[in-house]
């Protein structure tokens, strides 16, 4: 039998979230430890090994000089790399700090900002080379297993490129744009959900991240018919992907 691929999974900036997820997995969990080798994980191992891997999930952004070495420290000791989560992609939450003067939320939080070194909140891409994202705040379990799948049968994963409009249909939804003049971000935001919200009532929020090549300005225009001030408009596009190159324009940079 061939040897397991060793995988680690890794923290950085980001609320923990993503690795939330994947505890998710529990009916499937010893399953999946037939088939990989989880030597590093230090919110659930006690004993880690520090590398070399055959894949390395990364959890959250960078947004310190320490963290700007460590994850290139990883990725040298990595033959596939993936963002895991929108704070991995392009910094999502955290990274509605970039938007305000540097030091500034730092000098709300702390009373002493000396041995503070922060950054600019950004994705592991703008520091290291990335080999495949995983959409979501945080992705959708089946994503992972769906990716684990792919890299052992050695092809390309199905990850989904349409947006969440898509699976609102499926689920046979009032669209709430057209019928109560809801600003939802659907029509530009990655499927991957199920389409959570708009089956609840409440519009999108954006939280997995720009589709494959969304239309924001339209659905900004729309906003904009709808009655949302330039002000609204920004902070919906900043909320999760600000940075990202699909809604930075329309984040008001
Ligand atoms: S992507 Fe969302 S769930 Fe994951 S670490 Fe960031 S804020 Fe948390
Ligand atoms: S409610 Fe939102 S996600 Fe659903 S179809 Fe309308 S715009 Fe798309
Ligand atoms: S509907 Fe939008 S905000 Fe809600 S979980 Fe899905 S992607 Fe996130």
């Amino acid at each position: 039998m061939n040897k397991k691929p060793t995988v680690g999974i890794f923290k950085f900036t980001g609320c923990a979230g993503c690795q939330l997820e994947l505890l998710h997995l529990e009916d499937v969990f010893l399953d999946l430890l037939k088939i990989i080798d989880i030597t590093y994980w230090v919110m659930v191992k006690r004993e880690n090994i520090e590398g070399p891997w055959d894949i390395s999930f990364i959890e959250g952004g960078i947004s310190t000089p320490q963290e700007i070495e460590e994850i290139k420290q990883i990725r040298k000791k990595s033959k596939i790399m993936v963002a895991f989560g929108d704070c991995a992609i392009a910094g999502c939450i955290p990274s509605i700090r970039n938007w305000i003067p540097q030091m500034e939320s730092e000098n709300k939080v702390y009373t002493d900002t000396s041995v503070i070194h922060s950054t600019k909140v950004m994705g592991i891409g703008e520091y290291v080379k990335v080999d495949a994202v995983l959409k979501g705040c945080p992705p959708h379990r089946d994503t992972f297993l769906e990716f684990i799948k792919a890299s052992l049968l050695q092809i390309r994963p199905r990850l989904r490129q349409h947006p969440v409009c898509v699976e609102c249909k499926y689920r046979d939804n009032e669209c709430l744009i057209t019928s109560k003049k809801i600003p939802c971000m659907g029509p530009v935001t990655s499927a991957g959900c199920g389409a959570l919200c708009p089956s609840l009532g409440r519009e999108c929020e954006g939280c997995f991240g720009p589709m494959s090549n969304p239309n924001a300005a339209a659905l900004a225009d729309i906003f904009k018919e709808i009655g949302l001030h330039q002000e609204d408009i920004e902070r919906k596009f900043r909320k999760y992907a600000g940075m990202t190159i699909e809604f930075r324009k329309e984040a008001g940079q």
